[in-house]
């Protein structure tokens, strides 16, 4: 069974239609990487998911419980946790106060293995830090809060919403090396990431979306760079396409149908 299963999702805002019939399975302890353009879906479909957004269509399940119309509240109890794009923050409350809120509010006291002692081990960057205000904190320093918070939370299913954006390289590198760590005790994470490279190298599937349609997946070690590229694009796969240059590398923005 997966520990999460998206079926057939249609979601948007107001009228206008975001995701269209999206559908992937993740099984514990695998790690999802969404790719895709500006206004693909990713964060929608994270949304979605961590019940932000309620969907149109389709269903949600978690451990095969249907939690398509659970709040966001009870899915964060269930065990899903977005740690959203921006962090969102408590400017005011200190590292260590942002990271217990997800003990006093969700109710849910059980950590699970990510006790205050756990976490600290996994960031000692927060640790030195427990005492300072986010607003004070650098911005590496307030992702790995942000991250610190949502495993407080004991996740099932952790969706990170784009945690490199903004970073030093040797920061990111940082974070996606602790992914293991969080993998290894049956934690699902679905991460959305710009680069290509980081995407495949930090899972074990992608999934990339055009338009709100998911047009390519499978297993990120045996799946073709260039054709993926083409798929961020819109663009059909060729011998001319940007092998050396995608997401997240230096590659010029192509419009629906891609570069000439
Ligand atoms: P990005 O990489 O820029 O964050 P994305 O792949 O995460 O993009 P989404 O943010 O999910 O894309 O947006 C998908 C589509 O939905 C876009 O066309 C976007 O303009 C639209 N959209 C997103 N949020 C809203 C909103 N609150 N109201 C209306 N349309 C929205």
């Amino acid at each position: 069974m997966s520990a999460l299963a998206v079926r057939d999702l249609d979601a948007g805002y107001a009228d206008f239609q975001a995701l269209f019939g999206v559908s992937l399975d993740l099984a514990a302890g695998q790690t999802l990487a969404l790719v895709g353009a500006n206004g693909a879906g990713k964060t929608t479909l994270l949304m979605a998911i961590a019940g932000a957004l309620r969907p149109w269509r389709g269903s949600i399940s978690l451990d095969g419980t249907d939690i398509t119309i659970a709040p966001d509240y009870q899915r964060a109890r269930a065990g899903v946790v977005l740690v959203p794009e921006g962090r969102r923050l408590f400017a005011s409350l200190t590292a260590e106060e942002n990271i217990l809120i997800p003990a006093g509010v969700r109710g849910r006291a059980d950590p699970g293995p990510w006790t205050l002692d756990a976490l600290y081990e996994l960031f000692p960057m927060v640790a030195a830090r427990r005492s300072h205000r986010a607003a004070l904190l650098s911005g590496g320093e307030q992702q790995a809060v942000a991250i610190a918070r949502a495993l407080a939370a004991n996740p099932r299913v952790l969706l990170l919403d784009e945690v490199s954006l903004g970073l030093a390289p040797a920061i990111v590198d940082a974070f996606y090396g602790l992914l293991p760590a969080i993998q290894a005790v049956g934690v699902s994470i679905v991460l959305v990431e710009q680069d290509i490279d980081r995407a495949l190298a930090a899972s074990s599937h992608t999934i990339c979306l055009l338009e709100g349609r998911l047009v390519m997946a499978g297993e990120s070690a045996s799946l073709d760079r260039a054709a993926l590229i083409a798929a961020y694009f819109g663009a059909p796969a060729g011998p001319a396409d940007h092998a050396s240059a995608g997401p997240g590398g230096a590659a010029p923005p192509a419009g629906p149908g891609g570069p000439a």
